[in-house]
């Protein structure tokens, strides 16, 4: 087998009772099917306690919420079953979480998820470009899969291509987010059309410097209007299911301010105009950003051909943590603390990755005919580059 992580992913300590939000608040904890009937069978009076609390919901085993946290968590805000009865006891989302896998068949990927404040701290602490180590050993694949395995040999250095492209810094970040963003589409057509082995052709026409370069003009030229996408956005948002009141809190100071925007229109550029010069030294965090995303769900897209939206994706969330971080600002009389970012980057992970729902209904908006269209992106991209 072998094994592909982050560089920091074995650094990771979970901070516990001092953690600033902590994973046993805002969110149900889904049960896997092994430890809800290991808790089932469980005799004594913890035993009762696991039953009397565990209800079934969406078809999964659950700790419903107690005044907005796991019922088990204590006033020590520290989970009561780990402390008593060890992490051995815990069900499996617990056991690993911040931690993620993918499997592809005898690659085995893991990271750290952005919705822990730690891990989105240590991710965000270095500046120096994010790198991953590939291990193997002798254990042999057992489960079986269905992997394509000729989209998969394209899709792995293609994503391969699409990290190394948002961590070349010779470029502003959101150029780098909008080449990828192309660089997507033309796999996808390719995808569709059942054209797997032209993408090697495609990966090598965007590693040539005159080919990027014609990217980089392109994106500049106006492709739409990019304030109405930032409304658009904002909009689709706030429909989401919010897990915290922060998160709605965040956007409907959002919404409240682009109203007055556009009664003085130029605030926008203004506001972009800050945000880009105070980013600009710190880049590389929506840089790391961008890598994590596409990282975590790139690849997955080999299993039903759809890497476009994934990649869609990964930009709509630069651009939605660019607007949190104005607002941000705002409220901070024009400070970006490091710290501030670490949160809202976290935040928003925690609200929109680890929700199905707000998961397929933002794939909705990024597959259909909606507001969020290539054009679209890039429109919302390019204000920020002209902010520059
Ligand atoms: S959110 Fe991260 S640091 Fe905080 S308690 Fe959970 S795993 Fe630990």
């Amino acid at each position: 087998m072998k094994y592909r992580m982050p560089a920091m992913y074995e650094e990771f300590h979970c901070l516990g009772g001092d953690c600033p939000d902590n994973c046993c608040i805002g969110w149900e904890v889904s049960i896997d099917e092994e430890t809800a009937a290991r808790y089932r069978a469980l005799e004594g009076p913890l035993g009762d306690k696991l039953r009397e609390t565990m209800v079934e919901a969406d078809g999964e085993m659950q700790f419903p919420l107690t005044k907005g946290s796991c019922p088990f968590l204590d006033g020590d805000r520290l989970c009561s079953l780990h402390r008593e009865y060890g992490e051995e006891f815990l069900c499996r989302t617990c056991r690993e979480y911040p931690r993620f896998t993918n499997e592809y068949g005898e690659l085995i990927e893991r990271g750290l998820s952005f919705s822990c404040p730690e891990a989105a701290q240590m991710m965000l602490s270095n500046p120096k470009p994010i790198t991953f180590t590939l291990k193997s050993d002798d254990e042999p694949v057992t489960k079986p899969n269905d992997i394509p395995a000729e989209l998969f040999l394209q899709l792995r250095p293609l994503r391969q291509q699409l990290m190394g492209i948002l961590q070349d810094r010779s470029m502003p970040v959101w150029m780098r987010a909008g080449i990828c963003l192309k660089l997507a589409r033309k796999a996808q057509e390719r995808i569709d059309q059942r054209r797997i082995g032209s993408i090697a052709k495609l990966r090598e026409k965007y590693s040539r410097l005159q080919v990027l370069e014609k990217q980089k003009v392109k994106l500049q030229k106006k492709e739409a209007d990019g304030f109405s996408v930032r409304v658009a956005m904002s909009k689709r948002i706030l429909q989401l299911e919010p897990l915290t009141g922060r998160w709605t809190g965040f956007w409907e100071q959002i919404r409240r301010s682009q109203k007055m925007e556009l009664m003085l229109p130029h605030h926008a550029d203004i506001e972009h105009h800050a945000l880009a010069q105070l980013i600009r030294p710190r880049e590389y965090e929506y840089e790391h950003f961008l890598v994590y995303l596409i990282y975590r769900y790139f690849l997955e897209g080999v299993y039903e051909g759809d890497v476009y939206w994934r990649v869609k994706f990964a930009v709509f969330s630069l651009l939605a943590v660019a607007e949190l971080d104005l607002r941000m600002m705002q409220t901070l009389g024009g400070e970006l603390p490091q710290a501030a970012q670490a949160d809202l980057m976290s935040l928003y992970s925690k609200e929109i990755e680890h929700s199905p729902d707000n998961m397929a209904a933002l794939k909705k908006a990024l597959t259909g005919k909606g507001k969020f269209g290539r054009h679209e992106l890039i429109a919302a991209l390019r204000d920020l580059l002209d902010a520059e």
